[in-house]
């Protein structure tokens, strides 16, 4: 062991449970890409005041999560706690949004950083999957991104993750509200901090999750009552559109979301088999967004699924992921001049497309064996001195434990006739 380990917070992902990351990222990312959202990619450093903006001042990810610091230069810069206003500040620099194709359909993967307390599910570098359809206001965009978010989790195999909903109202019916829960909040026996809160953010009291907090919220006041009329009509289609697509979801009154900039639809995915930590992703509608962060108005709406905790929701349903064998063929050269001569074929077959491994360091038969079961390949090409002179080499199927020889010159070929 060495005298430094993974800093408070974090872990390392390491082969062979890295591929189940891989697989993750890579089943949220394909429906995407078949819904017509294109990579994008920002820096993992912000402006702070990108995110102080962009995020909210009173949010918890802007006032206590995040990692700040000045560069040599003097810049004030902070690790991305998450991947929205970023991915929004990348759009309206480089004027993707007037190239008259709205809406502007994205989607990233990449490291967060909040400063957190650390406990199961919750990291102080995590992983996320997002995607933003930016400057478009149409509920068949919102449909779209939870229908795909749900298509991602099946085709994992999840089955037990919920789909939350609501909405957070506009500019026109959130202030009444607004006043009327801070009304009602004013009347509660709160902390002093929850007390300030009630006059800055009074939405995000009632994502408290204390229970002699929760106890008082019971008889609050509900968005759902004051609605405007548009944004009620926006909330039933998207609803209609959900269960057009046959995608179950709850309506959750009271479910209202960390960050600032959000606006009508509000959605969290959640799984029961996750404890405490059971948000594996969130997202929704912010229409306001742009103009925050000084651009033309663009409403936008996006969401962000959490690699880490899918990973844990898959454990949690015991779901074993069907990944592809790393490693093909596994090859063993015993003798000097095996050595050569297989590691030729070896380049080959990769050449050819065939995931190949071999045993380093002049290992014997029985310890190369051993990696070559271990490694999940489903031949072995194995050849000593003796083979060699014969111009041959000994393939071996690994499952059956059936050998025989081949030509040295026609290996590649058998090979790839054997694996199909
Ligand atoms: P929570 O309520 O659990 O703090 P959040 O509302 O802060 O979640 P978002 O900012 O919406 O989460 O991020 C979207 C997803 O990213 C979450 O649903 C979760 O899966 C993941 N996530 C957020 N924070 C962490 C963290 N500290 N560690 C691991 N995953 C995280
Ligand atoms: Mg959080």
């Amino acid at each position: 062991m060495s005298t430094f380990k993974a800093p408070k917070g974090t872990y390392d992902l390491l082969p062979p449970d890295s591929g189940r990351f891989l697989a993750v990222r890579e089943a949220i990312a394909a429906p995407l890409r078949d819904a017509g959202y294109g990579y994008i990619e920002t820096p993992g450093f912000e402006d702070v005041r990108l995110f102080a903006r962009g995020v909210g001042e009173s949010t918890d990810i802007v006032s206590k999560e995040m990692y700040v610091f000045t560069t040599k230069g003097g810049d004030e810069l902070a690790l991305r706690p998450e991947g929205t206003a970023a991915v929004l500040r990348a759009v309206l620099e480089s004027n993707l949004h007037k190239t008259g194709n709205l809406p502007v359909k994205v989607w990233y993967s990449g490291s967060q950083y909040r400063y957190e307390r650390p406990q199961k599910g919750r990291y102080r570098h995590f992983s996320q999957v997002g995607a933003e359809a930016i400057g478009a206001e149409d509920p068949l965009l919102d449909a779209e991104l939870i229908i795909l978010a749900d298509q991602a989790y099946r085709s994992l195999g999840l089955t037990r993750h919920r789909i939350l909903l609501n909405s957070l109202g506009d500019a026109t019916c959130r202030p009444v509200y607004r006043a009327a829960l801070q009304d009602f909040l004013r009347a509660l026996d709160l902390d002093e901090e929850t007390r300030r809160r009630v006059e800055i953010n009074p939405l995000r009291v009632l994502d408290d999750k204390r229970p002699e907090v929760r106890d008082q919220l019971t008889g609050a006041p509900l968005l759902a009552d004051y609605l405007c009329d548009a944004c009620k009509a926006y909330h039933e289609e998207v609803r209609a559109l959900l269960d057009g697509a046959g995608v179950r979801y709850e309506d959750d009154p009271k479910l209202v979301r960390g960050l600032d900039y959000y606006t009508r639809t509000t959605f969290e995915f959640v799984h029961d088999g996750l404890g405490s930590q059971s948000a594996v992703g969130g997202g929704g509608r912010y229409d306001g967004l742009s103009e925050m962060l000084g651009g033309p108005e663009l409403p936008s709406v996006g969401w962000a699924l959490g690699v880490d905790r899918t990973v844990l929701a898959l454990e949690a349903e015991g779901v074993v992921l069907d990944l592809p064998p790393v490693t093909s063929v596994y090859a063993i050269p015993l003798g000097e001049a095996a050595r050569r001569a297989l590691f030729e074929k070896v380049t080959e077959l990769r050449r050819a497309g065939i995931a190949t491994d071999l045993s380093f360091g002049g290992r014997g038969l029985k310890g190369a064996m051993k990696s070559a079961n271990r490694s999940g390949a489903r031949l072995a090409l194995i050849a000593g001195e003796r083979d060699l002179v014969d111009g041959s080499v000994q393939l071996k199927d690994l499952e059956s434990g059936e050998q025989h020889a081949v030509p040295l010159a026609q290996a590649v070929a058998e090979i790839q006739r054997l694996l199909g």
